[in-house]
């Protein structure tokens, strides 16, 4: 059984259980979603792969440093310490995943800005080609950021704009995978916690 750890901090979450259920059955790995809310909790999970759901990255990094949760600097550093175990930073989550503010090495290798397409009224869909999955994907940008340089491999392109980077298992998209009733990103999360744990 995979266990798989929400951050539940703030944000897109709910969404995230159903691609991720869609995933398992399409896929036949049976897995048990842990939601994780505290430091404790993702000690306590030991999560074979993590998502980070979007959301807004401020009232995350304001409830994960609160002193009742402390999740963010110890979930950044479980991170850096397991890099066998995929993550999946969508959105907010990628914002935390490119600049974690704890200190040390961002855990994707680039670079990203807030908010850069606009305002909410400028959120937008598009058929973007992921070089991951190896195909076209349908994305949904709300308030998204964009990512002002990238030394990571390319996991989504919007025409040749990149918005999925990748670095070793831990994959940072400014779209939002879990809104757009394709679940590859999910698939690829469980099926590389899958190997790891092999
Ligand atoms: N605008 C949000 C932020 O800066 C991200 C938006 C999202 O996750 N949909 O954190």
């Amino acid at each position: 059984m995979l266990r798989i750890g929400l951050v539940m901090l703030q944000g897109a979450r709910h969404a995230h259980i159903a691609s991720i259920e869609a995933a398992s059955s399409n896929s036949n790995i049976p897995v048990e979603v842990h939601e994780i809310r505290k430091l404790s909790d993702l000690h306590s999970s030991d999560p074979h792969a993590i998502i980070l759901p979007g959301g807004e990255s401020t009232t995350m990094r304001l409830t994960g440093l609160d002193k009742s949760s402390n999740l963010l600097p110890g979930l950044f550093q479980w991170i850096r310490d397991k890099p066998d175990r995929p993550v999946l930073g969508t959105c907010a989550g990628a914002i935390l995943l490119s600049d974690p503010r704890d200190g040390g090495t961002p855990l994707v290798d680039a670079c990203i800005d807030r908010n850069a397409y606009g305002r909410q009224y400028d959120s937008f869909q598009d058929t973007l080609y992921s070089p991951l999955l190896g195909r076209d994907f349908p994305g949904v940008f709300i308030r998204a950021p964009r990512f002002t340089s990238n030394d990571a491999e390319i996991s989504a392109m919007h025409g040749d704009e990149v918005v999925g980077v990748r670095s070793g298992n831990v994959i940072a998209l400014t779209f939002h995978p879990e809104l757009s009733g394709d679940h590859g990103f999910h698939d690829w999360l469980l099926g590389s916690a899958k190997e790891a744990m092999e």
